[in-house]
């Protein structure tokens, strides 16, 4: 089933979301849903609260569901290490039709555990890494547009408003 994706704005998305702890067929459920949303959209990245669900889950493919190989589901991810930096052009599902350039970790090391509870753990680099990175701070209520200057973060946040009030947004 294809959710609805919460936007900029919603309180959700700025909560810091609480560990999975039940490992069930109810979450088997919400991962599917997220993934068939994450497709759906599409979107190479989904974070639970995005979703409305303030749970630390997170589901990325990096192939939007050409490479079975590619999805990545986590949940509880923590930053085992992150090094270097990468700057580059970075949108989120949650602040539909904004980019601009982000920097994140070059590379790292994330570990965590699967929707069975099984340990998971990833090295990343590249979009790879810039996943992780936005999608755990989702996690942390932070979203794209707060690691941008103040300058570009009110623009940004002005033009939402815009659209809000326009009733498209
Ligand atoms: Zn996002």
């Amino acid at each position: 089933m294809i959710l609805p994706i919460l936007k900029y704005g919603a309180p959700e998305l700025r909560k810091v979301s609480r560990p999975v702890d039940v490992f069930n067929g109810e979450l088997e459920i919400l991962v599917k849903n997220m993934i068939e949303t994450m497709y759906g959209t599409p979107g190479i990245g989904l974070a639970a609260p995005q979703i409305g669900v303030n749970l630390q889950l997170s589901t990325i493919d990096l192939s939007v569901g050409e490479d079975p190989q590619q999805l990545i589901v986590i949940c509880n991810p923590r930053v085992v290490s992150a090094e270097g930096e990468q700057r580059n052009e970075e949108g989120c599902l949650s602040v539909p039709d904004f980019s601009e350039m982000v920097w994140r970790p070059a590379q790292m090391v994330v570990a965590g555990v699967n929707q069975k509870g099984e340990e998971v753990r990833y090295t990343a680099e590249g979009l790879l890494a810039r996943c992780f990175s936005h999608e755990i701070d989702h996690l942390n209520g932070v979203l794209f547009v707060d690691h941008l200057s103040p300058l570009k973060r009110n623009l940004i946040r002005n033009k939402i408003k815009k659209l809000a009030k326009a009733g498209e947004w």
